[in-house]
């Protein structure tokens, strides 16, 4: 069976950047599951999915605009310091705003701080090391909720 909209894949993947650094891997864990068409994975990913079979073992390389983004100066915001209140700040920091996106100091001034919520990963070329271990029909239930239910998936 070969990967398509709806099919059900199992992969374990490690990822690296240009530099070799391993930045995730789902090896010694449970495989990642997905459903391909759902929105699942990064489109990059999906693309290089499709019709693939069970024992395939490939590299794919992700330019960003297919991973998680350019890098966008529109994502810099400065903060008033005072929003801070006294909590210490050092450039290099993450944390997660009202809103729950994760974004990082990068720089700080005397009355103000400057925050970037680009992805961690925006503006990286990613290399994903992929081998398909299992490919099988999504269930209705399925398809209806956009996850995988059962081992490595959602339990509801
Ligand atoms: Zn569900």
């Amino acid at each position: 069976m070969q990967i398509a909209k709806h099919k059900v894949a199992s992969i374990h993947y490690t990822l690296t950047d240009n530099d070799g650094k391993i930045l995730d891997s789902s090896v010694g864990r449970e495989p990642l599951n997905y459903i391909h068409g759902a929105g699942n994975l990064i489109p990059g990913m999906e693309e290089g999915m499709l019709g693939k079979i069970k024992g395939d073992k490939f590299d794919l390389k992700v330019p960003p605009e297919k991973g998680y983004g350019v890098k966008s100066d529109k994502m810099l915001q400065k903060v008033p310091r005072s929003s801070f209140g006294k909590q210490p700040v050092e450039i290099g920091m993450q944390f997660q705003t009202d809103n729950g996106q994760v974004v990082t100091i990068t720089n700080i001034d005397l009355d103000s701080i400057t925050v970037d919520g680009n992805h961690p990963l925006a503006g990286v070329e990613l290399n994903f090391a992929v081998e398909i271990l299992e490919v099988r029909e999504a269930t209705p239930d399925e398809i209806s909720h956009g996850h995988v239910h059962g081992p490595g998936g959602h339990h509801h």
